[in-house]
């Protein structure tokens, strides 16, 4: 006799890493998981509240009323929309309806892990594709499709690196690939994006059958906590998933919160103008310093540490970590001597300024 052993993909999962927040006073500094500098709105948590009362009712069985909100919203058809507990959610709904055992989903080398786990657990193979200058590279994404390729996962912007490929690089992956391949567009921090040539996937969408673009509540709309995610896609696409999709996967104080939070356009523009200004601001501050800084459009960004003894960006994170700062490795992103830190509120920003002004400074 011997215990159940789990699958072999399963067993080839490197567990998804959070932070590590540990414990300690309110003050301090928790930059690591790119949450958003302000918090909700309180018009979402007023609905948050509100929501309390029905709690012994099951919620929608398929969040129509916030689907019917994002459509207005961002003017799409509310039945192409999927909402999820959280995106990672339709991550691992997309994996579980297009991929299997034999088959291939291609992600960028420092791409958002959760593309690879999601693979593994449905038995699939991930496939890493090189990047170049830390940005997902068009070429090398087509150079690693192949016969068995389902799926292509492109975070646009990518967390951790930042960067970002634009409108046309975006449309030369999409026509690059055949049409039975399935791309994933995950624009997480889309909202926070001010470049030009920037487009979060929706004209991809409309314009084929193959695409799907994925969002969060979780980053500019600070609902972490509550897990809301959505997808846009094709309705035959979105059809599948909502096979797969647990029934009443958002709750029903999510659903209120996200609803207002929608609707709470200052907020959110005064979320957008803070990081806008905030993360020039930081980034020069980084490099005053002499740090290496990763160029990003996100909430975050990722600096490099000299690797060798007592500089490196396992002691930058302890220095800081002892400070009350709480940042983020990247390791496991396969950036051992990078640190990310998430754009918090400029008093904070300061002080992680001055903190690592200090660790630059000591020998
Ligand atoms: C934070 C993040 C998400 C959001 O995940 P949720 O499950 O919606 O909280 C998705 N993709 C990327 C690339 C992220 O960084």
């Amino acid at each position: 006799m011997s215990p159940p052993k789990a699958r072999p993909g399963v067993l080839q999962i490197t567990p998804y890493a959070g932070s590590e927040v540990g414990s300690g006073g309110e003050d301090r500094i928790v930059i690591s998981s790119n949450e958003s500098a302000f918090g909700p709105s309180w018009r979402a948590m007023e609905a948050y509240s509100g929501a309390s009362e029905g709690t012994h009712r099951y919620p929608e069985i398929d969040a129509r009323s916030l689907r019917q909100a994002l459509a207005e919203h961002h003017g799409l058809d509310a039945e192409r929309i999927i909402c999820g507990c959280g995106s990672d959610q339709i991550i691992d709904l997309l994996a579980l309806a297009y991929a299997g055992p034999g088959d291939e989903t291609v992600y960028s080398e420092h791409g958002f892990t959760m593309y690879p786990i999601a693979t593994l657990s449905v038995g699939a193979t991930p496939v890493a594709a090189p990047e170049t200058n830390l940005t997902a590279d068009v070429d090398a994404i087509l150079g690693c499709v192949s016969e068995r390729t389902r799926i292509v996962f492109l975070a646009n912007p990518n967390n951790p690196t930042g960067t970002y490929l634009g409108r046309d690089e975006l449309r030369r992956l999409h026509e690059g690939l055949r049409e039975e391949v399935l791309l994933v567009l995950d624009a997480a921090y889309a909202e926070y994006v001010t470049a030009q040539d920037y487009e979060p996937g929706m004209a991809l969408v409309h314009d084929s059958s193959n695409v799907v673009m994925t969002r969060t509540f979780s980053k500019i709309y600070a609902l972490a906590s509550l897990r809301i995610g959505w997808a846009y896609g094709p309705a035959e696409i979105i059809e599948i998933l909502d096979r797969v999709r647990p029934p009443f996967n958002v709750s029903s104080p999510a659903i209120a919160a996200g609803i207002a939070a929608l609707a709470d356009v200052e907020h959110t523009n005064r979320a957008r103008e803070h990081n806008a200004e905030l993360l020039p601001w930081f980034t020069s501050q980084l490099e005053a310093l002499g740090l290496e800084v990763n160029p990003s459009v996100g909430n975050f960004v990722i600096t490099r540490f000299s690797p060798g003894v007592d500089k490196d960006a396992e002691a930058a994170y302890r220095f800081l970590f002892e400070r009350g700062i709480v940042t983020r490795r990247v390791a496991g992103y396969g950036l051992p001597d990078w640190v990310r830190m998430s754009i918090g509120t400029r008093e904070e920003m300061e002080d992680v300024v001055a903190a690592l002004q200090e660790f630059v400074g000591s020998s």
